[in-house]
């Protein structure tokens, strides 16, 4: 089962969706406009071969990007990012699996940082959250003020470090919380893909279950769906209600459509379904090489 979709006609990146059921994981993801804005700035994408499973020349790769900067800089920023790392990745990285999602994520930050060199595009920037699965761990690399999630036992755990001005008062004690969930900073990142020449890059490392799952999303989604409700609904899938991600994703994105969604919306569910390591990222290549020389 598999099913990817565009509708990009003036509307930024517009309507995407995707989802697969494979041997080791089944995964969704499901990117919307939103209710009030005209064009869709976020960006997803993923790399997941599935057959044969045990053949997948490089592992799973599952990448999420909310672009900054408005008048078609962010849309531009976002899907960059997303395709720039997808293609390094499936390349072929070298040396371990997070140091080929790190060399990837440079890659990625010099493409948008250029693209908005060339365009007069100043400001142009992308939050980017992307995974791999290697043995039995997620890596991610993080940047921006998306989240990885690890939906597990009905409980929903935040991976990644929001780096937004909010956040960072909140790891100061200067606020709290529930006031950062409503301050005016809390949308201010203090790190985004493509505004520098250098990014620094979160590596997260988490081990994986059989039935866990994993989700990626955009601030669009989680300012208006709770981690309880995350749980609820990415707890179940695989059950009649939600029996794949697909599912899951759409309801996700129903609920932030139906609380207003004054923000791109973008998901993106993953569910272990086996109990088997993944294949790692070969380590036979050489590291990446920009421009292709
Ligand atoms: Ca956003």
């Amino acid at each position: 089962m598999n099913g990817e979709e565009f509708d990009t006609e003036e509307t930024g990146n517009g309507r995407l969706s995707a989802h697969a059921v494979l041997v080791k994981l089944s995964y969704a993801y499901r990117s919307d406009p939103g209710a009030q804005r005209p064009t869709n700035e976020d960006f997803a994408g993923a790399h997941a071969p599935g057959t044969p499973d045990d053949s997948w020349e490089h592992g799973a790769l599952f990448v999420l990007a909310d672009g900054l900067g408005g008048h078609a800089a962010g849309e531009v920023a976002s899907r960059v990012a997303v395709e720039t790392i997808l293609q390094r990745w499936t390349e072929g990285s070298g040396g371990q699996p997070h140091q080929g999602l790190r060399a990837a994520v440079r890659d990625a930050n010099a493409a948008v940082f250029d693209a908005a060199m060339e365009h007069g595009r100043r400001g142009m920037g992308t939050t980017l959250t992307a995974l791999t699965l290697c043995a039995r761990e997620a890596i991610i690399a993080h940047v921006g003020d998306s989240r990885a999630y690890l939906v597990r036992g009905g409980h929903c755990t935040q991976l990644t470090s929001d780096h937004s001005r909010a956040a960072e008062m909140v790891r100061m004690k200067l606020i709290t919380p529930e006031q950062a969930a409503n301050h005016p900073a809390r949308s201010m990142l203090t790190r985004s893909l493509g505004g520098e020449p250098a990014v620094q890059i979160d590596i997260i490392k988490q081990p994986i279950d059989n039935d866990d799952v994993l989700v990626l999303c955009s601030d669009g989604l989680w300012d208006l769906v709770s981690r309880a409700e995350i749980a609820e609904v990415c707890g179940a899938v695989g059950s009649p209600g939600f029996p794949t991600p697909n599912e899951a994703a759409a309801h996700l994105v129903d609920l932030a459509l139906k609380r207003g969604a004054p923000d791109n919306i973008t998901v993106l569910v993953i569910r272990i379904t086996s109990p088997l390591p993944f294949p790692p990222a070969p380590t036979r290549r050489s590291f990446f090489r920009r421009g292709g020389g």
